[in-house]
């Protein structure tokens, strides 16, 4: 394995194995690994023959500077996980080395799907993200690229720019991984308390309760009234937003017309620490 920290290096190695005949696959994180960024990985390596791991904490998708601040980084344990996996090049630029002295972002408008949920919540959030993928996809020239159910909506805006920007580029959506209690795996999860994780479950349980109820057959309608009374009497929990969506646009899904494959999700803030979650619905 190879760290490599600046574009002009990490085109020539990845060069390098193109001209050998490997497919290139591309996993972005912002570091502290976990299993679920080990489920990308795992992922890239059953379609491509080499995989480049991005670790890079991206200051433009933050909208609050004390989260920022705060993103854990592990990255001796990183490198040492990346390369036990067979992680062939980890790019690890700085700051410098990717917005050269400007970090003001362009805004994107994808519509609903840029600017409803995280993007209403987290106001700039998916103007970071896109200008960070678009850098990253220039810069690792892949073959196809891998991100996670988890952040359901990025994945959504990051088929979009790549339907837009990057052709020949593939998108590989990939299952979200929970721990052992059902928490959703996130890097921001080492700032819970243990009091605050029994809490911080709450998530999951509302998301499949919504779930189990509306594939009961009640409307959706009535589902999310009764878990959105359920959840205001919650002490602990700062909730942002709890709906069904449709998993492409990002538009909320109602009774009616709308049929088929629908997302329950969830955003909400626990002990100050900002958790998202999802979980597939069965519209009938
Ligand atoms: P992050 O380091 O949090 O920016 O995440 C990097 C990539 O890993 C993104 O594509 C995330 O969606 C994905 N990821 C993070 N947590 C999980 C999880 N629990 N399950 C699956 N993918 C995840």
């Amino acid at each position: 394995m190879i760290t490599v920290k600046k574009k002009e290096l990490l085109a020539k190695e990845v060069g390098r194995l193109k001209l050998q005949g490997a497919q290139i696959g591309f996993v972005p994180t912002m570091g502290a690994l976990h299993h679920g960024h080990e489920s990308l990985i795992f992922e890239a390596q059953k379609m491509c023959d080499a995989v480049v791991l991005s670790i890079f904490v991206n200051p433009t998708q933050f909208n609050k500077a004390s989260d920022f601040e705060t993103y854990p980084e592990t990255l001796e344990a990183d490198l040492q996980r990346a390369e036990r996996l067979g992680v062939q090049i980890v790019f690890m630029p700085d700051v410098e080395e990717m917005y050269k002295g400007n970090l003001v972002v362009n805004s994107v408008d994808y519509g609903p799907l840029t600017h409803s949920f995280e993007g209403q919540h987290r106001q700039g959030h998916f103007d970071g993200v896109v200008a960070v993928v678009r850098k990253l996809f220039e810069a690792v020239d892949a073959d196809c690229a891998y991100f996670g159910e988890k952040d359901l909506q990025q994945l959504a805006v990051i088929r979009r720019l790549a339907q837009e920007e990057f052709a020949g580029l593939q998108i590989k959506g990939c299952a979200l991984i929970r721990d052992v209690d059902g928490l959703a795996l996130s890097s921001r999860n080492v700032r819970l308390s243990q009091e605050e994780r029994v809490k911080a479950l709450k998530l999951n349980a509302w998301i499949h309760a919504l779930k189990h109820t509306i594939e009961a057959g009640r409307s959706i309608e009535s589902a999310l009234e009764s878990i959105l009374t359920a959840v205001k009497n919650e002490e602990g929990i700062a909730l942002e937003y709890l709906d069904l969506v449709d998993p492409e646009n990002f538009e909320p899904r109602r009774s009616g017309t709308d049929r088929g494959e629908a997302y329950a999700v969830v955003a909400a803030s626990v002990g100050g620490v900002r958790l998202i979650d999802n979980c597939r619905v069965l519209c009938s």
